[in-house]
């Protein structure tokens, strides 16, 4: 069931006006009329996917200086983008980008295409990131949701049903396509929703502005006085815990054991100090024994949450490298240009052997 042509186009209306009034200023939006560059739009939408617009606004910048156009990401190596990509983490979205500019090259002639089937078939962009770059860049009438737009009309519609369910889904995208059909500019509205979404329209704890919403007069759940229970909260499924064990060695002229992750699983390929991974924690002699070092000392820990897993890590620093220790010396140089997930470097910086510019 979606909503009437009436309604929609109110909706569409006062969302547009207040995000031509109250748009935040992004490194990915463009100023004045300026038209916004679709592979700007690719690289920012998948860095959205997981990560916080302030974060992605510091990060967004170095990694276009790096990479400007589809043609220089597609010709880097797959450490180079790990590297540039890195205080986002999530690295599985930087493999799926590199994927998606050498697709956009031998694909679509170096243009990051324009439909949404096309733009679907790139690795890691999904119906959402497809309708956010067909209406932003190209102005497509599409509709997108994210978590944002969700929320805002599940409690302007007064939706309450399980976020999750496939029935919530279907209703919310319909009306979704519904206010994208009677807007103006479909980017401007996408957009402004997300933004309405993040700003006023808040997830719990915070409560949503209502005062201050343009959907104020329109919505059912503020009407009904349930913006607190609109949308119910998800169910969380148990997450996996794996354990962590890392020995940091430090020598004074070669700088620190370092070894590569494996090509599969989590941070594949990526580097860190030399770590045991488990299902539980390793003894001090079990460290001992797969590090090959002489001796180890605990030195703290801490918890990394991932999207599927909770990481343990224990800290520990290690002494007197044997025959059988794992990977290679890398001097505090090269250590600045290796990729790195934000444990591992947490890992060396928490230690205190050496600080990493
Ligand atoms: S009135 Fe309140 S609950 Fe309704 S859309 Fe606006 S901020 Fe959200």
């Amino acid at each position: 069931m979606t909503i009437s042509r009436d309604r929609a186009r109110r909706i569409s209306s006062r969302i547009e006006s207040w995000f031509a009034r109250n748009a935040r200023a992004f490194p990915w939006r463009p100023t004045g009329d300026g038209a916004r560059d679709a592979y700007v739009s690719l690289v920012s939408e998948i860095m959205l996917q997981q990560t916080q617009a302030a974060r992605v606004a510091e990060r967004l910048p170095v990694f276009l200086g790096r990479f400007p156009d589809v043609s220089s990401l597609a010709g880097a190596s797959e450490d180079e983008v790990l590297h540039a990509w890195q205080g986002l983490g999530y690295y599985r979205r930087a493999r799926s980008l590199h994927g998606a500019a050498s697709m956009i090259e031998a694909e679509f002639d170096g243009v990051v295409p324009r439909d949404v089937a096309s733009l679907r078939s790139l690795p890691g962009v999904g119906a959402y990131t497809a309708g956010a770059i067909a209406s932003m860049a190209y102005g497509v009438r599409e509709a997108c949701v994210d978590g944002n737009i969700q929320r805002v009309i599940m409690r302007t519609e007064g939706i309450d049903l399980e976020p999750d369910a496939p029935e919530t889904r279907r209703r919310v995208w319909d009306i979704a396509r519904s206010l994208v059909g009677s807007s103006v500019s479909p980017g401007a509205l996408n957009e402004g929703l997300m933004e309405l979404g993040a700003v006023v329209c808040t997830p719990p704890p915070h409560s949503p502005s209502c005062g201050v919403c343009p959907l104020a007069r329109l919505c059912i759940a503020r009407r009904e006085g349930r913006q607190q229970e609109i949308p119910r909260p998800k169910s969380r499924s148990r997450q996996r815990v794996i354990f962590h064990d890392s020995v940091v060695v430090a020598h004074p002229r070669l700088g620190l054991r370092v070894e590569q992750r494996p090509d599969a699983g989590l941070w594949r390929k990526m580097w860190q100090p030399i770590t045991h991974e488990g299902e539980s924690e390793a003894t001090a002699e079990a460290v001992l024994a797969w590090s090959g070092v002489k001796s180890v000392e605990e030195r703290g820990s801490f918890e990394h949450q991932t999207t599927h897993r909770v990481v343990k890590v224990r800290i520990w620093s290690g002494s007197g490298v044997g025959r059988g220790t794992p990977g290679e010396w890398a001097d505090r140089g090269r250590l600045g240009e290796l990729a790195m997930s934000n444990a591992a470097r947490r890992v060396i910086a928490h230690s205190g052997e050496l600080t990493i510019g």
